[in-house]
């Protein structure tokens, strides 16, 4: 038994994404069901229904920035009741057995976690995302959304959100630390935002001042352009901690240099094409590249709280599901400040 929701799925890399429905599987005991109200377009979805990031299973329905209602709960569920705000991000599931799942860091799981779309569930079926009316997932993997925050502006949150939340929490960003943010995108924004939060100087580098105005107002105390040749003088041996969210092959000696003695520069973004780098650019100031997903789903709980605390949601424009093609085209043009969110009551 399952029920039928509604859904837009990509059904081909190279076709639109098209109305359609899925099956949702009945509630099991440890189950939630959520009404979603909201799902955020990440540059992810775009990458897996155009079968960038290998060779995806048709149809998919993408979507991993979920915000919603509970509807419906097991009768073994013990977090969360009928009519809590609750949001989903990039896991629904992992082995629960291995040493990074029992240390709350699912992103690590060694059989690998279930992603939430594209991915297969512990029932063998093919898993389904956001962009969809409703979702049926184990409540280990649902995150309490604080009254503090609007559903809309969280649905980012959800991968966005922990995406950068997570290397500024591991690398220590906080008072007397410098960072900068390369690229302000749907992920820089959220990363100058949070980093100001947690107490650092925030620095964006992007690649013109078209968006300084921006990134000043979301916290960010320094704005340069990476266009500018002086700026890799000015700026040589300044950071911490950079964090590139860039999703395209950068000159990573460059960034390097822009590192004091220890720092490190992590990238979150993932191009496609692999990235070079020259090892005197590390050796020389013992500095470390460094790569990070997501977050645990205990540590995607506290970015939420941190953000609701601190009244940061995303910039979003909420956009109606017929939209969600022109969007994506948007996405891939950076015309957009700074995520789309599908409102799914349009679905
Ligand atoms: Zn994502
Ligand atoms: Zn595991």
């Amino acid at each position: 038994m399952s029920t039928t929701v509604k859904a837009y799925a990509a059904t081909a890399p190279d076709a639109p994404l098209v109305p359609t429905t899925i099956e949702r599987r009945d509630v099991g005991a440890h189950d939630v069901r959520i009404d979603i109200k909201f799902a955020g377009i990440c540059h992810s979805d775009i990458h897996t229904a155009r079968s960038e990031w290998g060779p995806t299973n048709y149809p998919v329905v993408v979507g991993h920035e979920i915000a919603g209602v509970v509807a419906e709960v097991g009768s073994d569920v013990t977090k969360y009741a009928v009519g809590d705000r609750v949001g989903v991000g990039c896991m629904v599931g992992s082995c629960g057995e291995c040493e990074y799942c029992l240390a709350g860091t699912e992103q690590f799981c060694v059989k690998g976690n279930i992603q939430t779309y594209a991915g297969i569930d512990k029932d063998g079926t093919p898993t389904h995302g956001g962009y969809s009316q409703a979702v049926v997932v184990n409540e280990d993997f649902v995150l309490g959304i604080p009254d503090g925050l609007d559903l809309d502006v969280a649905a980012p949150l959800l991968c966005a959100g922990i995406t950068v939340y997570s290397p500024l929490h591991h690398w220590n960003a906080g008072p007397g630390k410098k960072v900068a943010v390369v690229g302000l995108g749907g992920l820089g924004h959220m990363a100058v935002k949070i980093a100001h939060a947690l107490g650092a100087e925030v620095t964006v580098l992007s690649q013109s001042l078209k968006k300084q105005e921006d990134g000043l107002r979301l916290g960010a105390d320094h704005y340069f352009a990476t266009s500018d040749p002086s700026t890799f003088e000015t700026l040589a041996n300044s950071f911490d901690l950079i964090v590139n969210t860039v999703s395209a092959v950068v000159d990573l000696d460059a960034y390097l240099s822009l590192l004091r003695v220890d720092g490190t520069l992590v990238n979150v973004g993932a191009p496609e094409k692999p990235l070079s780098l020259h090892a005197f650019s590390l050796l020389m100031a013992r500095r470390s590249f460094a790569g990070s997903p997501i977050g645990g789903i205990a540590e995607t709980q506290q970015m939420l709280d941190f953000c609701a605390e601190h009244g940061l949601g995303a910039e979003i424009e909420v956009i109606s599901a017929d939209r969600i093609n022109e969007a994506y085209e948007r996405v891939l043009a950076s015309d957009v400040r700074y995520r789309f969110v599908i409102d799914v009551s349009t679905l």
